[in-house]
């Protein structure tokens, strides 16, 4: 049973989750010292922001596999060093992006409304009726900068207030905006005709001070400006300017350029700007669903998935829903390969061929590396050092893509020259599973099991008999069966087998020893 430690607290919601999966420590208000003694035999480690996971903390944790950030900010992680322990990271980066969403509609309104003037007024004791008119989202448009996750919910609920939607997003195709009812214009365009603008962009060096002075001159006179999304993209001192001179109407803001905000920022003394403390994220919902999708994430990556949301992968764009199917095929297949090889390549060939060839494969080939790396060292490899690993050892992936698939939708092989031998094996994944379906040039079909033996024969009658005979004669119970003859006569054929139980390396060494076999190799998989 997996070892989980949770260093922070975390929403019951989570801890549930976690301990659906496995025995959790839970070791919040833990001294650093007693933490580092708790993670001794610990699988996996949750933390929020708090605990410092740097390399003197994870090399007292040397069997873990995973560490999970309940949120989205990953600074208290020394990532290198958990990349080098081969140890994944992992968050949750969409628990908050509702939340976000709907506190930016809540900017949207109070500013369009006056909501926090006209209460602090109320409080004053006084009843501002005819000061504190306002203006209606419906019917104006909405320039949405950023249209990632948050941009496209904050799109949503804005089209139910009957707004038009425009976006400016670079990385964004006008086809996929249009679909989703937006139009994708340029920076100017969106400038020149948003009447609200809400930015939902990540801080970069190409977005930090987006929005200043120049950007305010090409906007409409009264536009009404959010921003949830980072501090500085925003210049502050041009938006306080600008809404004194009466080109910007009004403003909502949760962050700022330096948190928590200076206690003398003009910012606060301008009533049209709506000022909250980043609170986009601060929801009972938000927290609750880090702790679930930190849990989830988690358990997966100790089930030895690649996990969409780990942070420390090289495996270029997320794998979707076809390359996850076929990763533990692959891992599975580059093992055979490097048992029926004696060993690793230099340089490997990975074939795929059919619809598969159209997907993201980075995913594919570090599965790979995962599955031929395990079989030839003691150390434990994982999707997250699988790559350096394998530029360590000098061995490079070959990748060619077909339409070719055989009788298959998808089809994968993996083949390399190693000395004398030039194994190749092939496979896909049917309705059965994970299946392989072609060792060297011979075709077969047998879905990989836990306990799979290859064994090559003479084609001749007797040899499948002998074989088959010493496992019933060892009490081993054959679960599937296949035979694969090569096209040319005489040459060898090859069974394929899997097996209800493992077997020992004297047995292997006895089938090697029957007349007729000239070839046996056993592969045992975590089922
Ligand atoms: P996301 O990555 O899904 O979307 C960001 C979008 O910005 C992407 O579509 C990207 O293509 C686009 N983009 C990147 N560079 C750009 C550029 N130079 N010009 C135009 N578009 C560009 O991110 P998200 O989850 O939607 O989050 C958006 C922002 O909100 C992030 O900065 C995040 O940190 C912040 N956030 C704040 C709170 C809060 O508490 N206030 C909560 C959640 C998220």
């Amino acid at each position: 049973m997996a070892k989980v430690v949770v260093a922070e607290e975390l929403a019951p919601a989570g801890l549930e989750a976690l301990a659906a999966g496995g025995e959790v420590v839970n070791a919040a208000g833990f001294s650093r010292q007693a933490l580092a003694e708790v993670l001794a035999d610990a699988d996996a480690l949750v933390v929020r922001s708090a605990t410092q996971v740097d390399a003197e903390l994870l090399a007292a944790a040397p069997t873990l596999q995973v560490v999970g950030r309940a949120g989205i900010g990953v600074d208290n992680i020394d990532l290198a060093a958990a990349t080098a322990a081969g140890v994944m990271v992992v968050n949750a980066p969409a628990a908050n992006i509702v939340s976000a969403a709907e506190h930016t509609m809540a900017l949207l309104l109070a500013q369009a409304r006056n909501v926090a003037v006209a209460d602090a007024s109320m409080r004053a004791g006084r009843w501002d009726r005819a000061k504190l008119k306002g203006v209606e989202l419906n019917g104006k448009t909405l320039g949405i900068i950023g249209f990632g996750r948050i941009g496209r919910l904050v799109a949503a609920r804005a089209a139910g207030f009957g707004m038009e939607l425009v976006a400016y997003d670079p990385y964004v195709s006008p086809d996929s905006g249009r679909r989703l009812g937006v139009e994708i214009l340029t920076l100017d365009e969106l400038f020149s005709r948003a009447d609200f603008i809400t930015v939902h962009l990540p801080k970069t060096d190409e977005t930090a001070g987006l929005i200043g002075e120049s950007a305010f001159a090409k906007m409409k006179d009264g536009v009404r400006i959010v921003n949830t999304s980072r501090g500085g993209i925003i210049d502050e001192e041009a938006i306080v300017e600008a809404v004194r001179a009466g080109k910007v109407g009004g403003a909502g803001l949760d962050v700022y350029e330096v948190e928590p905000l200076d206690e003398s920022s003009l910012l606060r003394e301008e009533p049209r700007i709506v000022l909250t403390p980043h609170l986009g994220a601060s929801t009972a919902e938000a927290q609750d669903r880090a702790g679930i999708d930190v849990a989830e994430a988690v358990s997966a990556a100790l089930g030895g998935e690649l996990v969409s949301s780990a942070v420390n992968l090289d495996a270029g764009p997320p794998a979707d829903l076809e390359v996850t199917e076929y990763l533990p095929l692959v891992e599975r297949m580059a093992a055979l390969f490097v048992s029926l090889a004696r060993g690793l390549p230099s340089q490997i060939t990975f074939r795929v061929g059919g619809e598969l060839a159209d997907h993201p494969l980075a995913p594919l080939r570090l599965a790979l590396l995962k599955g031929a790396l395990s079989g030839v060292t003691s150390e434990h490899i994982t999707y997250v050092n699988a790559g350096a690993m394998a530029e360590a050892k000098g061995v490079r992936i070959v990748t060619e893509t077909s339409e070719d698939a055989r009788e298959f939708v998808s089809l994968v092989g993996i083949s390399g020259t190693l000395g004398e031998r030039s194994p190749s094996v092939t496979g896909t994944v049917t309705g059965k599973g994970e299946t392989l379906v072609g060792i060297d040039d011979m075709e077969i079909e047998l879905p990989f099991g836990a306990n799979m033996l290859v064994l090559r024969h003479e084609d001749k009658p007797g040899a499948i008999g002998r074989a088959a005979t010493f496992l019933g004669e060892q009490g081993i119970n054959i679960a599937n069966m296949v035979v694969g003859r090569n096209v040319v006569p005489g040459a060898p054929a090859l069974m394929g087998f899997d097996l209800d139980q493992p077997l020992s390396e004297s047995q292997v060494d006895a089938l090697r020893a029957i007349p007729g076999i000239e070839k046996a190799r056993f592969l045992q998989f975590r089922s």
